[in-house]
């Protein structure tokens, strides 16, 4: 398939693994900042290809790992309500909330659908008059303008029996966060293509602007990750740290306009709770006023409390490089991906279930 087998070419893997080798002196760490990056290398073994001088380490870049628990058990509780039917995406069925799992309810009679598009769940509504239909709107800047593409659709429709729990997250005031907490020792960031592709390289300049941190828009095949972690080891050895989109054929500097316009028509900032990050300002999005007939917290009571993580689970410091999974002492024991106690076991962008089924170390 032209665009991706180039990509994935053995030959051309190994070459860049022999130029990092060449050229990496200064010992560096690097963090990836999407899950599919962090799947990525575990599952081509990358990180047995990379210099003994280069470390990369895991961030809050997917989605399902973030959502904090109180945002479970709010989808739970929608759940649980007379005539609502929840439409989600895979993944979140199975993450542990304060009072279970939406699959658990679901096996108890709830009516939980797994969908595979936002519009999916508008149809459901169409499909479905006398229920109301309650879409689980998470995922950074990449789904965010597609779920916003749902609420005009519905709207267009006059669906009065659809509505959205917003859920998403925005990845600049994450990165943000992380900089300003406990030092991590960075020395540079694996950008997520998908959300650039979306959002365009402007923040990224800020990064390299106050932190002097190079900063690399990655692809997701094994050359692509190879390729951009080479260009932050030559940046790191000319010390001149910038902003490179090494996932040129789909990354442009501005992102994508018309998914930034329909994002900004139906969303607005807000604060929002991040696993392992606390309520970050501004870093979640609520329907805008003209909306706000749609969002699933106005039209039903769903007040939850806050909660923490599970006892014992330690996902909030996986999520931000504090430690590796291996260092929780659940990891591959009480937490399993048959049995997880944490969503970074559940989701497939997981950091604990890339390092169960892939690595150990
Ligand atoms: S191994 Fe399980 S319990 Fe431990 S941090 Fe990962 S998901 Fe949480």
């Amino acid at each position: 398939m032209k665009y991706v087998d180039e990509y994935r070419d053995p030959e051309l893997v190994k070459r860049l693994a022999a130029k990092m080798a060449e050229v990496s002196r200064t010992p560096v760490r690097f963090m990836e900042l999407c899950g599919t990056h962090t799947m990525a290398i575990a599952r081509h073994g990358l990180h047995h290809l990379f210099p003994p001088t280069v470390e990369m380490i895991s961030g809050p870049g997917c989605p399902v790992c973030v959502t904090a628990t109180e945002e479970i058990d709010r989808a739970i509780l929608a759940a649980e309500l007379d005539g609502v039917i929840v439409a989600t995406f895979g993944d979140l069925v199975r993450v542990p909330g304060s009072v279970g799992t939406l699959a658990q309810r679901r096996a108890r009679g709830a009516r939980v659908e797994v969908i595979y598009s936002p519009l999916d769940a508008v149809q459901l509504a169409a499909e479905n008059p006398g229920d109301q239909v309650v879409f689980l709107a998470i995922g950074f800047e990449t789904t965010a303008p597609t779920a916003a593409a749902a609420a005009l659709a519905a709207q267009a429709q006059g669906l009065d029996n659809f509505s959205l729990l917003p859920m998403h997250k925005l990845l600049p005031p994450a990165m943000n966060a992380l900089l300003s907490g406990p030092d991590l020792g960075l020395h540079g960031f694996l950008c997520p293509g998908h959300v650039t592709t979306v959002i365009g390289t402007a923040y990224y300049q800020e990064v390299v602007r106050d932190y002097r941190l190079p900063c690399v828009v990655s692809g997701f095949e094994p050359a692509d990750v190879m390729a951009s972690i080479l260009m932050l080891i030559q940046q790191i050895e000319a010390g001149q740290p910038r902003v490179e989109v090494q996932y040129g054929r789909a990354v442009s500097t501005q992102g994508n306009p018309q998914a930034q316009a329909v994002m900004n028509q139906v969303y607005r900032p807000a604060d929002a709770p991040w696993r392992g990050l606390g309520v970050i300002p501004d870093s979640g999005l609520d329907l805008a006023e003209e909306f706000r007939h749609l969002d699933a917290r106005e039209r039903f009571d769903l007040e939850v409390e806050p909660v923490g993580d599970p006892p014992g689970c330690r996902c909030g410091e996986v999520l931000t490089g504090l430690i590796r999974p291996p260092e929780c002492q659940l990891f591959g024991k009480a937490c399993n991906p048959v049995n997880p106690v944490g969503p970074c076991m559940v989701s497939a962008e997981g950091t604990c279930a890339a390092y169960y089924k892939y690595r150990r170390d």
